[in-house]
């Protein structure tokens, strides 16, 4: 038996299980498994930029990113959580930059911010008297936040996480994938890992185990995301009978490049970008009067599909155009300081997305608009966690010991219902620093928890089966059929009708799946084998999915139901918390909204009170 043993096991060599790993390896022994090299992680895939209220450019403040947040959240969000976000925010931009992240600079020297969408502050000149459309009738105004650099923010992160792990010792197993958690007695007891190269298993017993093991947007069509995001840790949680936090909340990219799903940033929107339709109309400035191009992504999304069902997409097809030529950005003034650009500048802001647009569109963004269509992006939903990234085992409050989760794979609940865009480069350094700080205390406190005998015996009889079963099913279809369906019918649109198809669809796709087998019977670089596992994880996550979004009767962010399309405080202010039934399908539960109550005239009212979002 291949054994490790270290006081903590990060899974995941993006920023949140980097930044975990840092913190934990201050302390105690710490070592990072990752199916993929570290930098190969998608955390480098982030474009835009972190957020962070530094009034670097222009005033703003924690509260303001805390009241957008929630606002954007559609009031999902868990308010405590959403306040130490945007609070330590502002830190750990400076323990980036003092790090060594090559920020881009203001003039002066300081981290340069722009604009991003639902990004606001209070407008100075608002008067509730002023005529509509006016300057002076907007309550809320675009302001710069995100810091970024050029438009490769996440690359720079994770360059800079590595190699202050490396500098701090931390013990990397780079390509290993791990099929399996050990919990014993309710208590998280280490993994079990697969070594690529070898197809060798490995049992890494710990003290406590940190999901953090990204997204989960293979499990549509059209994605921002890599072939990798295919929600293991999440997906392995839920087979250990605990339940994932609001998985009916998707979110959908308004940007991503037309049919490929690769992302635009919304960066370009934020530097000035604007999106026209088929009749070459500004389409924002009916759906978001005020921020337009800005609104937050659900809103930017549904307006395109809006847009493509009336009949106004480009040439009547289902794409509109982002248009980001100096020219447009000068005729809308829609420059983040109000100044008139050039090509040099937006090339300056823009150079990845410009790349992009010309390798794969064959599009010359300097010179023509984009076709853009909504992409499967972010998941708001996962492992659910509290403030110190310790794995909830229920919805009254129950922790799984030994268990945490940061980063996409995990739920802590900043995001709600809709994520605003720089919101997760934020998430993954303030609650990976925060869970790795805990699982640190964590090991201090308790011994090493026995293991069961032969702990891989599981996870070997499962390869065994998968790897003696003929070739019946083909698993490329049954992920293409996944795939679609979940577009189609669990996209940015949703009805009970279209969701039962999907569940119908997706427990017919898990019983073929129940019979594939692999080709390559090999145990070196089983590249085959891995995708048929991972299929597996996604298969579980998109039942998780549909299950919620079928419960939900109510549309919030970005889950908006067709035939319940208000949202509903009512019955439905609360996180759903879906797990597997004895009965092998799926419930759900619904967990409080962490909610901020303040003393106003002697009464308790709410911080952030509930209101209709507009933007
Ligand atoms: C194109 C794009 C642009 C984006 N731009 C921005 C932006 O500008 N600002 C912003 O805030 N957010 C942005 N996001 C979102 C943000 O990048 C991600 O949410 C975030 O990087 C996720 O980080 P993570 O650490 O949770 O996971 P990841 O960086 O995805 O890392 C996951 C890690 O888990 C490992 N792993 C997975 N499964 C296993 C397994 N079974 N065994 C072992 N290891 C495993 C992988 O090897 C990898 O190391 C963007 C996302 C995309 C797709």
């Amino acid at each position: 038996m291949n054994y490790h043993r270290f006081d903590n096991i990060i899974v995941g060599a993006g920023g949140a299980g980097m930044m975990a790993a840092l913190e934990s390896s201050k302390r105690v022994g710490t070592a990072v498994v990752s199916k993929l090299y570290p930098v190969r992680s998608h955390t480098g895939a982030a474009q835009g930029g972190i957020a962070a209220a530094l009034s670097n450019l222009e005033s703003d403040s924690w509260e303001n990113h805390a009241y957008d947040t929630i606002k954007g959240g559609d009031f999902m969000v868990d308010q405590t959580a959403a306040e130490i976000l945007c609070r330590e925010a502002v830190d750990a931009i400076y323990d980036l930059e003092h790090m060594g992240l090559p920020f881009d600079r203001t003039a002066d020297g300081r981290i340069s911010q722009r604009r991003f969408g639902g990004h606001t502050k209070p407008n100075p000149k608002y008067d509730p008297s002023a005529a509509p459309g006016t300057e002076a009738a907007k309550p809320r105004v675009p302001v710069m936040r995100a810091c970024h650099a050029a438009d490769r923010t996440g690359h720079m992160i994770l360059q800079t996480l590595y190699q202050q792990c490396i500098k701090q010792g931390v013990t990397f197993f780079d390509e290993f994938h791990m099929l399996d958690l050990i919990i014993e007695d309710g208590e998280c007891r280490g993994i079990v890992a697969i070594e690529i190269a070898t197809g060798q298993l490995h049992t890494f017993h710990a003290k406590s185990v940190l999901l953090a093991t990204g997204g989960f947007g293979r499990m549509f069509k059209v994605s921002s995301n890599a072939y990798a995001l295919t929600g293991d840790g999440p997906a392995i949680a839920y087979r250990h009978g605990l339940p994932l936090e609001d998985m009916e909340f998707y979110q959908f990219h308004p940007t991503g490049i037309y049919r490929l799903g690769i992302l635009l940033s919304e960066a370009c929107r934020g530097d000035g970008g604007v999106m026209f339709n088929g009749k070459g109309e500004r389409f924002m400035e009916t759906y978001a009067p005020n921020l337009k191009d800005l609104a937050s992504r659900d809103v930017c999304s549904r307006s395109i599909y809006q847009e493509v069902r009336a009949g106004r997409g480009v040439d009547g097809k289902d794409f509109v155009h982002l248009d980001i030529r100096a020219q447009t950005i000068n005729r809308y003034k829609t420059s983040p300081t109000g100044h008139d650009v050039d090509d040099a500048w937006v090339e300056r802001r823009l150079p990845d997305i410009i790349e992009f647009a010309r390798t794969y569109l064959g599009v010359d963004p300097i010179k023509e608009p984009m076709p853009i269509q909504p992409t499967a992006h972010y998941a708001m939903g996962g492992v659910p966690t509290d403030i110190h990234g310790r794995v909830r085992s229920n919805a009254s409050g129950g922790i799984v010991k030994g268990l945490y989760a940061a980063g996409e794979s995990a739920c802590v609940s900043v995001h709600g219902a809709n994520r605003l865009g720089t919101n997760s480069l934020v998430d993954l350094v303030v609650y990976g620093k925060r869970a790795g700080r805990h699982m640190a205390e964590h090991a201090h406190s308790v011994n090493f928890g026995e293991l069961p005998p032969n702990p891989e015996a599981p996870t070997r009889a499962a390869i065994d089966a998968l790897l003696s079963r003929p070739r019946s099913e083909p698993w490329v279809k049954i992920r293409d059929e996944m795939q679609s369906t979940m577009m189609d019918n669990c996209g940015v649109y949703r009805t009970a009708e279209t969701l039962e198809k999907a569940k119908s669809d997706i427990a017919r796709l898990k019983e073929a799946y129940s019979r594939v087998g692999v080709q390559d019977k090999g145990s070196i670089f089983n590249t085959g084998l891995l995708e048929v596992l991972e299929l597996g994880c996604l298969l579980d996550l998109a039942e998780a999915t549909v299950a919620s979004a079928l419960a939900r009767r109510e549309s919030r962010g970005g889950h908006s139901r067709e035939d319940f399309p208000d949202r509903n405080d009512v019955d439905f202010f609360a996180h759903s918390m879906v797990s597997q039934a004895p009965d092998g399908g799926t419930k759900v539960d619904y967990m409080p909204v962490d909610i901020i109550y303040v003393e106003k005239d002697g009464q308790q009212v709410s911080k952030y009170p509930l209101e209709i979002r507009k933007y």
